[in-house]
């Protein structure tokens, strides 16, 4: 009997033990912050900024097209329990974001720490005079494909580690350290791709969004046409018919586009002009290989490299 009740004693010594280091080991786990991004380069860079110290999830990925998603169920319970919120921003995510956010926890909402919009941090370009509303442009504040300019990237990585270090003091100093190896070899490679783009400098395309507005005025390219009316606005037939005159009448290196723009414009324009037609990764994700955002920014110089004739 006494035997029996130490053996229990001892039993239960045991249980509150495990029970301790276990409560520990996850409370350790919880104590992560969960990041919700709205599109995949933001969760590329906050994965370079946290590294193991966070969790992060993207809301798009990079086949679908961040102007139109639905806020579905499980997206909203990732927003419910998210303690930093990373998105592009000028309208991009207008018809989903009020939504999510709507539902979603205390700490991602407007002028909290959790908030962290990249437009409202970055110099926005393609800022409309007039804004018809009606015809339903999707870039009535401005480009917000503000990522594909390395600046703008620099500025929101230095953002990122702001947040992240009010969230979770414990690791500030980590996310400084990672951010200052980001910035060193962001800094290095900038160079490179600038040197490696020099063929494209001035060169002429057409595309079918304002998607790489930013990219092309870090690289000098000219866009002289896009397949879209207006961004988000379907071309007419008229349309299509001058942006066939532009291709013609200029040295255009060829069509490019996302990987979720429709295909049949371009194919066609590329068709009918004998122009060549490319898809740009646009985001992480974006193409076979593209797994960061240093990969993205290589491989995008090197698919418009492809396009130049070959001497
Ligand atoms: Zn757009």
């Amino acid at each position: 009997m006494r035997t029996s009740t130490k053996l229990n004693k001892f039993h239960i010594f045991i249980l509150v033990i495990a029970g301790v280091v276990l409560s520990v080991g996850s409370s350790s786990t919880e104590a992560k912050p969960y990041v919700l991004t709205c599109e995949p380069e933001w969760r590329s860079l906050v994965q370079v900024i946290g590294g193991d110290r966070v969790k992060v999830d993207s809301a798009t990925t990079a086949q679908q097209d961040p102007h139109f998603i639905r806020a579905k169920p499980s997206l909203i319970a990732k927003a419910r329990r998210a303690d930093l919120l990373v998105c592009s921003g000028a309208g991009l995510e207008s018809g989903w974001l009020p939504l999510l956010l709507e539902r979603a926890s205390k700490q991602i909402q407007p002028g909290q720490v959790g908030y962290l919009i990249a437009a409202e941090h970055v110099p926005l370009i393609e800022i409309p005079e007039l804004v018809d509303r009606s015809q339903g442009d999707v870039h009535p504040e401005g480009n917000p494909h503000v990522h594909l300019d390395p600046a703008n990237v620099e500025l929101i990585a230095k953002l990122v580690a702001e947040r992240l270090s009010k969230i979770d003091p414990g690791s500030s100093e980590q996310y400084q350290k990672n951010l200052e190896i980001f910035k060193n070899r962001w800094k290095t490679s900038q160079v490179k791709w600038l040197q490696l783009a020099k063929p494209l400098n001035r060169k002429n395309v057409v595309a079918f969004h304002k998607s790489f507005s930013y990219l092309f005025r870090f690289l000098n390219i000219q866009v002289i046409g896009y397949i879209e009316k207006k961004p988000g606005i379907a071309p007419s037939a008229s349309h299509l018919a001058t942006v066939v005159d532009t291709v013609r009448s200029g040295a255009v290196l060829g069509v490019v586009r996302t990987p979720f723009d429709p295909s049949d414009s371009s194919e066609w324009l590329s068709q009918k002009t004998g122009k060549p037609s490319v898809i740009l990764p646009f985001t992480v994700g974006g193409a076979p290989g593209v797994s960061d955002l240093f990969l993205l920014y290589e491989y995008s110089i090197k698919a418009l490299l492809d396009l130049l004739p070959q001497s």
